[in-house]
């Protein structure tokens, strides 16, 4: 069996049809496993997540993971005050609840739980709600409080790395039902944010690929083609070919679009309106977390950018501190394109102005996943206006010896790490039921 991508899901896939007896090749197009997840060491043992950082209690197969692979979580830092940069000058209370409107917020709140209970998170398509519009113009027509329109873009934003107007209300509803509902997936302590990979999640895909053995994943193998016409499947890249008798595919929807099939399957991965997520995570480095010592716990929500939120992302053990700046949505694509230079005096000087009391950071690292050429964005893509009822049916549908795996083929926990797993076991079981691979 050849698996195409080393992330979470292929290498899920893989390892699954490894301990079944199956004869595995994994091909990953970059110099490194992970691909959405990715560690940075900021000093000598300091790691810290540049991708993928933060699990919850439901992430019932990620913490499987992570436990048979020999790693620890270890809770996330949210303790002191937040600050919140609204537009009413800087606010400092406890909490990460924005100083706006209550009744605008909770207007907001009931609207999208509304929205909510009404998907159908194993088939979203047929959830009855319509799919035809952007979330930007569901919210035009349906928020009307101004402190509700103010914190939407933010709140998706941080959500989902989306822009309103990148996304459908189906998506939109569905992600949120998908990740456990409103409240879970906007939580830090009980919620899916309550947790992190000790010394970075990054560790995961490097153990996993470890447990394949030598030689099973190769990198810098880019696949441009799989070809089934004859009685097996031949998976090209540019300096090899693999013949098998099937083939997981573990990439975002918009590189498998990129993958020439022969013959073509009857349906896409993506439509032209089936956008990127975009995020770029900003990481200021300090000796050490000093926002805790002044009663702060490094949450700020901010409304103008590059940095719409900070968060404490230090390592577990006070080695250094770490602030952590989230750039999304359409601010993202506009920082991604800024140089070096002003990045940098962009991000301290926002900084400043939130946390005046911080020195300038020692250490300042920029991971820029909206020109990543292997992710194409993430969190993860974002369906458009009809993308379910067109794409959805055919999910997890194999192209022949083709089986889809990836964060965006599980509706369950959709574009996380644990829907990523989920759909690495998934394409595994559909591959050892349907095929009659040779044992290895
Ligand atoms: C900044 C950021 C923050 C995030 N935060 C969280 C979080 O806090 N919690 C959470 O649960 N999730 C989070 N996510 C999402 C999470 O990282 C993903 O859902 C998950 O890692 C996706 O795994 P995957 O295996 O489906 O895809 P990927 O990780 O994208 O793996 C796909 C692999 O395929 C490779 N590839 C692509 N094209 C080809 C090709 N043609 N040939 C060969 N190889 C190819 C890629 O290089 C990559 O290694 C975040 C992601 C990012 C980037």
């Amino acid at each position: 069996m050849v698996v195409v991508g080393a992330g979470l899901a292929g290498l899920t896939a893989a390892t699954d049809l490894s301990r079944a007896g199956v004869e595995v090749t994994v091909l990953e197009a970059r110099d490194r496993v992970g691909g959405r997840t990715h560690g940075i060491e900021v000093a000598p043992g300091a790691w810290i997540d540049a991708g993928a950082a933060y699990l919850g209690d439901r992430h019932t197969d990620l913490a499987k993971t992570i436990a048979d692979l020999g790693l620890k979580t270890v809770p996330t830092t949210m303790r002191g005050q937040s600050r919140f940069v609204l537009g009413h000058g800087r606010v400092t209370r406890e909490g990460r609840f924005p100083p706006l409107s209550a009744v605008a917020l909770g207007d907001l709140f009931d609207r999208l739980d509304d929205l909510v209970q009404r998907v159908r998170v194993d088939a979203p398509w047929r959830s009855g709600i319509p799919d035809d519009e952007t979330a930007a113009a569901w919210a035009q027509r349906e928020l009307t409080r101004p402190d509700a329109r103010a914190f939407f873009p933010l709140f998706l934003g941080e959500m989902m790395a989306a822009d309103p107007a990148d996304v459908s209300v189906l998506h939109m509803a569905f992600y949120l039902a998908s990740g456990g509902g409103l409240r879970y997936l906007n939580a830090f302590e009980g919620g899916a944010q309550d947790s992190r990979v000790d010394a970075g999640a990054h560790q995961l895909c490097r153990r996993l690929a470890d447990g394949l053995g030598p030689g099973v994943v190769r990198l810098d193998t880019a696949v441009h083609t799989i070809d089934q016409t004859g009685r097996s499947a031949t998976v090209h890249s540019a300096s090899a070919t693999y013949t098998c008798d099937a083939v997981v595919v573990a990439v975002p929807p918009a590189l498998a679009d990129e993958i020439r099939l022969l013959p073509d399957a009857p349906v896409r991965r993506t439509t032209p309106g089936t956008a990127p997520g975009r995020a770029v995570k900003v990481h200021l480095i300090y000796p050490t977390p000093l926002w805790r010592e002044q009663g702060l716990s490094g949450w700020s929500v901010n409304a103008d950018g590059p940095l719409m939120s900070t968060v404490d992302d230090s390592p577990a053990y006070g080695e250094v501190g770490v602030l952590t700046g989230f750039v999304t949505g359409r601010e993202a694509t506009r920082y991604a394109a800024l140089t070096p230079a002003e990045q940098r005096r962009e991000a301290l000087a926002q900084a400043a102005a939130i946390f005046p009391s911080l020195p300038e950071p020692t250490g300042f690292q920029v991971s820029n996943w909206v020109t990543e050429r292997y992710s194409r964005g993430c969190y993860a893509a974002l369906l458009g206006p009809g993308d379910w009822n067109l794409l959805g049916p055919h999910l997890t549908t194999p192209h022949g010896r083709v089986h889809w795996a990836g964060a965006e083929t599980s509706t369950e926990y959709f574009g996380l790490m644990e829907g990523a797993i989920r759909s690495g076991h998934r394409a595994a079981a559909q591959i050892l039921a349907q095929h009659r691979p040779q044992q290895a």
